[in-house]
């Protein structure tokens, strides 16, 4: 087999290793071991240098270089047993779906976001909801799902981060170059490239396809940066959450009703669609349209379209769920309910809804009616989105209000160092990967001496510090870095002391600068002679909030300042490279937002995997997984709804007890060869509780069982053939 995916990289291939052309362009590479290991070891320095991406390295690396490893018997042996497993991996029949549900096997999931974090290489996600969709995809592949994701391909993705001297947050866009990335135009047959138009109000849009290979799973993505479009509606697809209140209706049309024509283009049919988060609830709109045409009466068309889609809801913060004013929708949809057979009235009562701040159209409100299946994404967060949206099942006690709950989880071949891998293949077992959600299985984390956990971990920890340090020298030369902005990005820290991470975004409920409240007492921490304490913090703000662009500030001026002594640092740029890194190599994950406002939260699960032990407030997926032994809860005797400035400060006075009390001692306890027992007694139970419970894999399992699965089977009874 040797497709053609990019004529410049096909033409530099020496036949014998061809296929790397196709290695490179389907992101399972990028969850695989031994295919990352061979990319590595076709050229060491550009796999650094281009963060990862073999697109790059295959169009960088010389023509010598690809000679001589068409010739190199060792790497030979290991690019055949690479191309072996993808063949084997991404082959039909024997994944846990086929097996499970043989007589399924030829039914469709789609799933639309507007965020999709699969790679480093593709910039299309800000965040926690957008590494879930991508970890979602590749789990559905290794589980063997017919799943196909729809998403936007931004050019200028989220945005890069650059603090100033001021340490004021820079928001740099790039232009992404799709021929350096893993991303495929959708052709025609006549080789053109695809159109699908979709209305915007009265303008014609016209999107661009394109495709990305993530195992065995397909991402569509749309681009509006085609020639035949307006410049204006050029730029509808530039940026993810960049523009106003009009842009985000004008790219949240675009993904619910130009999700569903780039599906039928494609001759997909779906059984079930998957709304993650309510930004593509128009979808349920353009797919009543078509029963609608088909003649189909109203009650039977809604009747088929709650047996077909599944909601998933993310966050507890009512600002977070997007709403529209009545006149804005109308502007874009006063042609489309005429098509639906509906009034103006009955339209707008589809999304009509009062968040305590005023009637609007709002899309979890639509998302939610049409849905047949919902869910929150911890069970705390179920009971939150229960009694959130009681209103709008108003018959219902609040128990039975039909919103459910999966708990979120990580990747974990995506998410575990090289070094703790070895340690589990060794130790837990050969194909812990295929059974990592066998709860027995991680039993055997006991067998594990404490020094080889112990060195994995130091390993790690040594990573993340050359990682920091070559960004400071590189910011040093690209940007003339000053000495104490150099300070801040973590030169002096110490890799023998205790690092506390803290990563994510710069929302206020997440309350980054919690453990600033008593300086005195923080200061105590750092620079005590004999136990320091240091921090390494990372994170964005949305471009458009400037509170989090000043607590962000604030807390950089901190780990300039002389007084923090360099025992603070900031890592800019915030991303899932840098992410890797965090959650592999810092020693206590922390977490302290604002409860019950943080939905699941996943960095943690993501660090306990790696012997990281989570340090957090009892929110989200960590009032499910903390046992006393796994990681410690930052908790005050409060009563739940007491006001803000209250829970701020019992939680941090609950916050620095912990550390005082706990974390620390029990880190610097060592026996003779200074190995911390107690503490590598800890790694070990965050790994053996975490793993087989907070991975997609027990996730999609959830969701096929008590979503998709249910979803089919009501639709084939609907239906006949499942398809619609
Ligand atoms: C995992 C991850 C997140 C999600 O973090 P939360 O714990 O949900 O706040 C955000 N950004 C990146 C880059 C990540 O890798």
């Amino acid at each position: 087999m040797d497709t053609e995916y990019n004529p410049v990289i096909h033409a530099r291939l020496p036949r014998r290793i061809i296929r790397l052309e196709q290695l490179a362009y389907n992101l399972w590479w990028s969850w695989n071991r031994n295919a990352r290991d061979l990319f590595k070891r076709m050229d060491r320095t550009l796999w650094t240098t281009t963060r990862h991406n073999p697109v790059k390295m295959l169009i960088e690396t010389s023509s010598e270089n690809l000679a001589a490893l068409a010739k190199d018997p060792a790497f030979l042996r290991q690019y055949d047993a690479v191309m072996m497993e993808m063949d084997r991996d991404l082959g039909n029949g024997h994944h846990w779906f086929a097996q499970t549900y043989p007589e399924l096997e030829s039914e469709k999931i789609a799933y639309l976001s507007a965020e999709f974090g699969v790679h480093t290489s593709m910039p299309i996600y800000s965040g926690g909801l957008g590494i879930l969709s991508g970890d979602h995809n590749k789990e559905a592949s290794d589980l063997g799902l017919p799943f196909i994701g729809v998403g936007f391909l931004y050019e200028q993705g989220y945005f890069s981060q650059r603090l100033d001297p001021s340490g004021w947050q820079e928001s740099i866009y790039t232009d992404l170059r799709q021929e350096e990335v893993a991303l495929l135009p959708v052709l025609c047959k006549d080789g053109t490239c695809i159109r699908v138009n979709v209305t915007v109000g009265d303008r014609e849009v016209a999107l661009q396809v394109w495709e990305v290979l993530v195992g065995r799973a397909r991402l569509y993505l749309m681009d509006a940066n085609v020639e035949e479009n307006a410049p204006w509606d050029r730029e509808l697809t530039a940026r993810l959450y960049g523009g106003d209140r009009e842009m985000r209706l004008q790219q949240e049309i675009l993904l619910g009703i130009g999700g569903v024509k780039i599906i039928r283009m494609l001759d997909l049919k779906p059984a079930v669609w998957h709304l993650n988060e309510g930004h593509s609830a128009f979808m349920v709109l353009e797919r009543l349209k078509e029963y609608v045409a088909q003649g189909m009466p109203w009650n039977e068309a809604i009747e088929h379209i709650r047996a077909g889609t599944v909601f998933t809801t993310h966050t507890p913060v009512p600002a977070g769920h997007d709403t529209f004013t009545f006149t804005q929708v109308e502007r874009y949809f006063h042609s489309y309910w005429p098509q639906l057979g509906i009034s103006r009235d009955e339209f707008m009562a589809l999304g009509s809804y009062d968040n305590g701040y005023g009637v609007n159209f709002n899309m979890t409100a639509l998302a939610m009616r049409m849905s047949g299946r919902i869910n929150g994404v911890s069970a705390l967060h179920g009971e939150v989105s229960r009694r959130m949206w009681r209103t709008l099942w108003p018959e219902k006690a609040e128990n039975a209000i039909p919103i459910g709950h999966v708990t979120n989880g990580v990747h974990l071949a995506s998410w575990t160092g090289e070094a703790m891998h070895r340690i589990y293949r060794q130790y837990i077992s050969p194909d812990w990967l295929s059974r990592q959600d066998e709860p027995m299985l991680w039993e055997r984390i006991e067998d594990v001496p404490d020094q080889v956990l112990w060195d994995a971990h130091v390993y790690l920890k040594n990573k993340l510090f050359s990682a920091m340090r070559e960004r400071a020298r590189q910011s040093r030369m690209q940007q003339q870095a000053s000495a104490d902005h150099l300070l801040a990005s973590g030169i002096l820290l110490d890799p023998d002391a205790l690092v506390i991470g803290f990563a994510r975004r710069f929302a206020t409920y997440k309350r980054a600068g919690l453990i600033f409240r008593d300086l005195e007492r923080l200061k105590a921490l750092i620079h005590h002679r004999y136990r320091p304490v240091q921090f390494v913090f990372a994170g964005k703000a949305h471009p458009a909030d400037d509170p989090g662009k000043r607590l962000l500030q604030e807390l950089h001026q901190w780990a300039r300042s002389a007084e923090m002594g360099g025992r603070i640092a900031f890592v800019e740029d915030y991303d899932m490279h840098i992410a890797r890194y965090l959650v592999q190599g810092v020693d206590v994950w922390m977490n302290n937002p604002r409860k019950p406002m943080e939905a699941s939260g996943t960095s943690g699960m993501k660090a306990s995997f790696n012997g990281i032990p989570n340090l957090s407030i009892l929110d989200g997926w960590w009032a499910e997984a903390y046992n006393g032994r796994n990681g410690w809860a930052i908790q005050s005797d409060l009563p739940d709804g007491a006001p803000e400035w209250e829970q701020d400060k019992a939680d941090a006075e609950a916050l620095y007890r912990v550390l005082e009390d706990e974390v620390v001692p029990l880190y610097y306890q060592r026996n003779n060869d200074n190995v911390p027992q107690g503490w590598v007694a800890m790694m070990k139970d965050a790994i053996r509780t975490v793993g087989p419970m907070f991975s997609t894999r027990r996730m999609i399992k959830e969701y096929t069982q008590q979503y998709y699965v249910p979803s089919i089977r009501e639709i084939i009874e609907l239906e006949g053939d499942g398809e619609n």
